[in-house]
């Protein structure tokens, strides 16, 4: 809305790897969660290095005037959580939960919505803070189980109170793909958050199904 890049980083697998569907990884919705973005970018600098089993895409930050203003929701005070075209959009409002004049009214939506469909992702993680949880919608329920038994944190599936518009209602619930919304530890030194979850995001871009 401000004008600044939403920046996506495209992975691709060595030759021998087999066809596995691609996989888009993405932080920092919330703009108060800048340790989301972080931890996309460690993983993103190890997959130079070492390229995962699958076509992998990594937006590091979808909020970006968000995160500069250190605001949950973006520049339009939207929290792009609630903008998502699911049938529940925009059915409840709470303080704070801004739903937008419309569902994907937002260029930060509308991005990850456009990326979503041209690269045709089905094993999509959402990566909040800082709750130390994976939590699953549609197909994601293995996969969550996989990546919590390699980081210590509990899967958990209902996140306790309904979240109309959100993006895991709408890839998950409603289109039954395979939606992870992993949230991250705390900022630590010495990359000590990274380093906690830096098995469970290796295995989401490289191992099975
Ligand atoms: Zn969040």
């Amino acid at each position: 809305m401000l004008g600044r890049p939403i920046e996506a980083v495209h992975f691709t697998p060595p030759e021998y790897a087999k066809p596995r569907p691609p996989a888009l990884l993405f932080g920092a919705m919330h703009g108060d969660e800048p340790v989301a973005q972080l931890i996309l970018e460690r993983l993103a600098d190890e997959l130079v290095e070492r390229p995962p089993g699958r076509d992998t895409w990594i937006v590091p930050c979808l909020n970006p005037d968000g995160i500069i203003a250190g605001t949950r929701n973006n520049a339009n005070d939207v929290d792009l959580n609630r903008n998502f075209a699911s049938s529940s959009w925009g059915t409840q409002r709470r303080p704070g939960y801004n739903p937008g004049a419309a569902a994907e009214d937002q260029p930060e939506t509308q991005a990850i919505v456009e990326l979503i469909e041209r690269i045709g992702a089905h094993r999509l993680i959402a990566v909040h803070a800082t709750y130390r949880m994976v939590n699953w919608d549609g197909k994601g329920e293995q996969l969550a189980t996989e990546m919590a038994e390699r980081c210590g944190y509990p899967v958990e599936h209902d996140m306790g109170y309904p979240c109309p518009g959100s993006f895991g209602t709408k890839y998950g619930v409603e289109r039954d793909l395979e939606v992870i919304t992993f949230e991250s530890p705390y900022v630590m030194a010495e990359e000590a958050g990274w380093l906690e979850c830096r098995t469970a995001f290796r295995w989401c871009v490289d191992l099975p199904a």
